[in-house]
């Protein structure tokens, strides 16, 4: 098993923000914002290259409970960036997909 899908199974610890049959959110472990959590499927699946239309319900729900959270932790009134890494130019650490969803400061964007 991959490191989020022993997360996602409670394998190893992690700060859980939401939890469902479907989704695990956990707050990272080395924050970029004051708000900084990962929404992760618990299936495995490497990337967002990886997805099909089979996972359009999975993603839909995803992206559901990402603004969820962000309303949660008052980001819907001041914003937020949901983004997700793919493959080595993107500096993707951890090959299961998980949306970053970060805020509560003004974000710069480097590249
Ligand atoms: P990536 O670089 O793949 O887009 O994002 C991986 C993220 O996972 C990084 O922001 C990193 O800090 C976080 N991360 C890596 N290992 C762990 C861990 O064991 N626990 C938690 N909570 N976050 C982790
Ligand atoms: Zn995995």
């Amino acid at each position: 098993m991959c490191l989020f899908c022993k997360i996602a199974a409670g394998e190893i610890p992690s700060k859980k923000a939401y939890e469902d049959e479907s989704v695990y959110a956990f707050y990272d472990i080395a924050p970029q914002a004051p708000v900084h959590v990962l929404v992760i499927p618990k299936t495995h699946i490497e990337s967002a290259q990886a997805l099909t239309r089979e996972d359009d319900a999975l993603l839909g729900h995803m992206f559901e409970v990402a603004r969820t959270l962000a309303s949660e932790n008052g980001l819907d009134k001041t914003g937020y960036r949901l983004i997700t890494n793919v493959g080595a130019d993107a500096g993707q650490s951890v090959p299961h997909l998980h949306l970053h969803l970060i805020g509560g400061k003004t974000l710069k964007w480097d590249n």
